[in-house]
């Protein structure tokens, strides 16, 4: 699925103007700075399709992506900043929420988790979203290839461990480095298979 051209056919403010579904989508969330965009590309290969960041925390709207006939891939909008007004914060969660807990087509979550900095109150407060919903999600920490393996190996670890009683997760945790390009192609399997669920 991943060799398929991706393609950008939608971007949603508000929950009335997301598309309707007809492919299996994953998506994809984190904080700003997380790595996201840069594993999209890495993952799709396709670079400059998705755009890196362009001003942190201001990109409020969820994108969507058709990656060949039988999927989709949507960007949910970065959070975490410090300086994000009230009212952004407030947008970007009535915006989240309704996706995570609506949408029918929505396969996986695919959880960011920086792997040195680990989970902060907002990735719990999304996680906490998703448990409501029943949606599944799954976490990926990112950007390994700055901490040493076996931190690398405590931090999946610490993660497993807390979120080991949470019903919908998907374990384990999946590790990358865009950079160094580790786990891509493990993590490309997985997102495969869930799009032939
Ligand atoms: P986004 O805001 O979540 O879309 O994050 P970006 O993909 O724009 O990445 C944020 C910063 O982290 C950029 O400076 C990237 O170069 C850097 N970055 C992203 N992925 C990696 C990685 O795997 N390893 C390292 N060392 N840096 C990364």
């Amino acid at each position: 699925v991943f060799r398929n051209k991706l393609e950008f056919f939608a971007a949603a403010k508000v929950s009335s103007s997301f598309p309707p579904v007809d492919l299996p989508e994953i998506a994809f969330a984190g904080r700003s700075n997380v790595g996201k965009s840069s594993l999209l590309n890495a993952l799709t290969r396709q670079w400059g399709v998705v755009r890196t960041s362009d001003k942190p925390g201001l990109t409020q709207t969820i994108n969507f992506f058709k990656l060949g006939p039988k999927m989709c891939m949507v960007d949910l909008p970065g959070y975490g900043f410090a300086y994000a007004k009230e009212e952004v914060k407030e947008a970007w969660e009535e915006l989240v929420k309704d996706y995570v807990s609506t949408r029918l087509g929505l396969k996986r979550v695919c959880l960011l988790i920086d792997t040195k900095w680990g989970m902060k109150q907002r990735d719990h407060e999304l996680i906490d979203l998703m448990e409501r919903a029943q949606t599944k999600y799954q976490i990926i920490l990112t950007k390994t290839d700055t901490v040493f393996p076996i931190d690398v190996a405590r931090r999946a670890m610490q993660i497993e461990e807390s979120l080991k009683s949470n019903k919908s997760v998907v374990q384990p945790v999946v590790m990358v480095s865009s950079k160094s390009g580790a786990g891509i192609r493990s993590l490309r399997t997985v997102l495969a298979k869930i799009a032939r669920l």
